[in-house]
C-alpha cells in the first residue's frame, strides 16, 4: 500500500473492490498498518489546521509552515486545500461501542468503530459467521481498540491474552 491509497482509504474513496483488498492485506502487514495509522495522524492533523486557519483568517502562512515544518511541509502546503476540505467532508469519527459481557451489541456497518470494553486483554480477534478473522490487532490501553468498518453480520469478537487464550467473548451485529 502507497501513501495515496492510504489516504483514499482513510477519506473513505477507495472504490469498494480496493477497499476490501486494502482490509484484508491488512490484516497481514505490519508495515502497512503502520503507514495507515501515521497517514491518520497526518490526515487529523490537517484537518485541525484547516480548522485552525478558518478560526483566524489571515496571518495563516507562518502557522502552517510552523505545523508542517521538516519534510513534508511543502507537499503538506501544496496538496493541503484540496486534501482538508475532502477530509472534513468524509472523515467520520469511529462510532463508540460498548461491549459487556454475555449481551450481544449493535454497531452499524460501514463506519470505524471505537470498540469498548468492559474486560481487560493484550489482542483483539474479530470472526465472523463463517470463522474467518475479519480483523486482529492489539487492544489499547482503557480496553479499547479503534476498528476499520466491517460488513454487515454477526460478529465474535474474542479478547485474548498476550500468548493467545481466550479470556472473554462478546457478540457483535453489524448492520
Ligand atoms: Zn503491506
Amino acid at each position: 500500500m502507497d501513501t495515496e491509497e492510504a489516504e483514499r482509504y482513510l477519506l473513505g474513496d477507495s472504490p469498494d473492490p480496493e477497499a476490501a483488498e486494502l482490509e484484508e492485506h491488512l490484516l497481514i502487514c505490519a508495515e502497512c498498518r503502520e503507514r495507515i495509522s501515521e497517514t491518520e495522524v497526518y490526515l487529523s492533523s490537517m484537518r485541525d489546521a484547516a480548522e485552525e486557519v478558518r478560526a483566524h483568517p489571515g496571518d495563516t502562512d507562518w502557522r502552517l509552515a510552523h505545523r508542517f515544518s521538516g519534510v513534508a511541509a511543502g507537499a503538506a502546503i501544496a496538496g493541503f486545500g484540496l486534501i482538508a476540505s475532502r477530509y472534513d467532508q468524509n472523515y467520520q469519527t469511529p462510532v463508540e461501542v460498548r461491549l459487556v459481557d454475555s449481551t450481544s451489541v449493535t454497531a452499524p456497518a460501514g463506519r470505524g468503530l471505537d470498540l469498548r470494553f468492559d474486560r481487560g486483554g493484550a489482542r483483539l480477534e474479530i470472526v465472523n459467521a463463517a470463522a474467518q478473522t475479519a480483523w486482529r490487532g492489539a487492544l489499547a490501553a482503557g480496553n479499547r481498540a479503534v476498528v476499520p468498518r466491517q460488513r454487515s453480520g454477526t460478529y465474535l469478537v474474542r479478547v485474548l491474552s498476550a500468548s493467545g487464550e481466550l479470556r472473554h467473548e462478546y457478540r457483535l451485529e453489524i448492520r
